[in-house]
């Protein structure tokens, strides 16, 4: 892959947060310098974030995520800005401003609101900020309902890289990439390296969520698919690592890598 590309990176809230929904520091600080470092190689760089919920539950009511839709939004808007003042401080550290983006689904629904968030987004890329992104999870409660918003992030990642027209959609998860069946209960699942296109077997081999997210593979499978039928490319890898993303970048084999390229 060239420089000048434009990739949007998702986190989800297992890969940002440990015990209790506790901010995972490290975790944040080493994804905050290697952004960094691909921006500097001249590449757009958005980051979709989750982890609003999770942080906030920490905050207010020690890791227990709250069941009623007012405390989503409460746990929401207190964890949201604890994130974003560490992502600011964590990119700032290196020299690159971040900005907020905060959607709902109507925002890109809406023609005008639609060309006014990819104005917003292009202008933003265009002075080398990276934009920050998640669900607007305080106002609109359907995102937290996860009826008629974006599902979850996966979704919302795989939207944003599509209106701006991302060559690379980039999934930081906490398995090492897609595999033949569920890594968690199968001991012999093999990691499949490559994938040209999505099958219904592979939806099939990848029940099963994550433990603090709302995504799990089956959402990051329908993103990808979707980024490979508008000729664009995805990429899930484990988040343990985020350095590898410049392996990524480079055209070396990590995670999985979906493309119709040969
Ligand atoms: N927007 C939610 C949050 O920040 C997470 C949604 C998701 O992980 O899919 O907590």
């Amino acid at each position: 892959m060239k420089n000048g590309r434009r990739i949007v990176v998702k986190i989800g809230t297992s890969s940002l947060t440990g015990e209790g929904g506790s901010i995972n520091l490290r975790r944040i600080d080493e994804l905050a310098k290697v952004l960094s470092g691909v921006r500097n190689e001249s590449n757009s760089v958005v980051l979709v974030t989750s982890g609003a919920v999770g942080v906030g539950s920490s905050v207010l009511w020690n890791g227990v995520r709250p069941s009623e839709l007012d405390g989503l939004q409460a746990a929401a808007a207190v964890g949201q800005i604890r994130l974003m003042h560490i992502y600011d401080k964590l990119f700032g550290e290196f020299g690159v401003p971040v900005a907020q983006v905060l959607l709902t689904r109507g925002n890109v629904e809406n023609e005008i609101q639609r060309r006014n968030c990819l104005n917003a987004f292009e202008r933003l890329l265009s002075l080398g900020v990276i934009p920050i992104v998640n669900a607007n999870d305080v106002v609109n409660t359907d995102e937290i309902k996860e009826l008629a918003g974006f599902r979850d992030n996966d979704n919302l990642s795989a939207v944003v890289a599509e209106l701006i027209g991302a060559d690379m959609l980039i999934f930081l998860t906490d398995a090492d990439g897609l595999f033949d069946s569920n890594p968690h209960s199968n001991p012999n699942a093999k990691l499949i390296p490559r994938v040209s296109e999505v099958t219904p077997e592979m939806y099939a081999n990848c029940e099963g969520k994550s433990t603090l997210g709302t995504g799990g593979m089956t959402s990051k499978l329908r993103a990808a698919e979707r980024m490979l039928a508008i000729g664009k490319e995805a990429a899930i890898m484990n988040s343990e690592r985020p350095s590898q993303i410049y392996e990524l970048l480079a055209g070396a084999g990590v995670g999985t890598i979906f493309s119709a390229k040969k």
